[in-house]
């Protein structure tokens, strides 16, 4: 089964002649261990649609299937462990506490829940993010690109069911760009994880498997690429 389903979902703003349909019916399946790209112009509804299939925000109307269970549809406890257990999120701003340490921000999804992270996950995602050196630190010692590391570290500890990512390199210069799209990546292709970006960057669109185009808020057009022919 695809680890995510999206039925016909819309979202409008304001009302009367001001109002703007940010989502206006998108149906889309995520396959799992898929790495899918978003783009479009801004303000087409990237940002709204991944807010609303993380839970984040909710939709008008319209389906999000994430794995068995519709999220609009759960009570709020289920979807309080849904959004711990079953979705990842990375934020463009990277989102992290700034009192706590990279290790104490990667851990918090877990602290948070009360469960002990599985240490032998934990070390491969430090390992995959490359962070072994860098636990310790308050975010404000680390760089933008690490800091995003850590980030995308703290979406992948849970073993979450799909990952999503709203421009997760927008605030990153190119080589740190490149390597937070690499670890996305080898998320991917190491660990099966499932991963959906947004991005305006057709560089970055170049790690994914598969992209598709919104225009106000409908998707206009996909690309999907067999992984040989996966170059800049
Ligand atoms: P994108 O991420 O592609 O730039 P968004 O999802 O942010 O697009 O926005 C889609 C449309 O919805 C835009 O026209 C935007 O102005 C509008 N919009 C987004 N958020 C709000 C909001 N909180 N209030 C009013 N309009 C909004
Ligand atoms: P490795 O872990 O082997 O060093 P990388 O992190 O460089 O691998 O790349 C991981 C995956 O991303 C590989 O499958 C590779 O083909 C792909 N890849 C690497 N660089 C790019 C690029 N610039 N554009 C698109 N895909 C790339």
């Amino acid at each position: 089964p695809p680890a995510a389903r999206i039925r016909d979902l819309r979202k409008s703003y304001g009302k009367g002649a001001a109002r703007v349909d940010a989502l206006a019916g998108v149906s889309l399946d995520i396959e799992e261990g898929e790495f899918t790209a978003v783009m479009g112009p801004s303000g087409s509804g990237k940002s709204t649609l991944m807010h609303c299939c993380a839970a984040l925000d909710h939709a008008d109307s319209g389906e999000v299937w994430i794995g068995n269970s519709e999220i609009m549809r759960l009570g709020d406890d289920a979807l309080t462990r849904m959004r711990r257990d079953e979705i990842g999120f990375v934020f463009q701003s990277f989102n992290l506490v700034p009192t706590l340490t990279a290790e104490e921000n990667i851990l918090l999804p877990l602290s948070i829940a009360g469960r002990k992270p599985d240490r032998r996950w934990f070390g491969k995602v430090i390992r995959t993010v490359g962070l072994e050196d860098r636990l310790g630190h308050k975010p404000n010692q680390l760089s933008g690109g690490q800091q995003q590391r850590v980030a995308v570290a703290r979406a992948l500890v849970s073993r979450p069911t799909i990952v999503f990512a709203d421009e997760p390199t927008g605030n990153l210069d190119s080589r740190s760009g490149a390597e937070v799209l690499g670890l996305l990546r080898r998320s991917v292709d190491d660990h099966g994880q499932t991963v959906v970006m947004v991005t305006h960057d057709a560089a970055a669109a170049a790690w994914t498997d598969r992209v598709v185009f919104l225009a106000d808020g409908r998707v206009v057009e996909e690309i999907r690429r067999p992984t040989r022919e996966r170059v800049l």
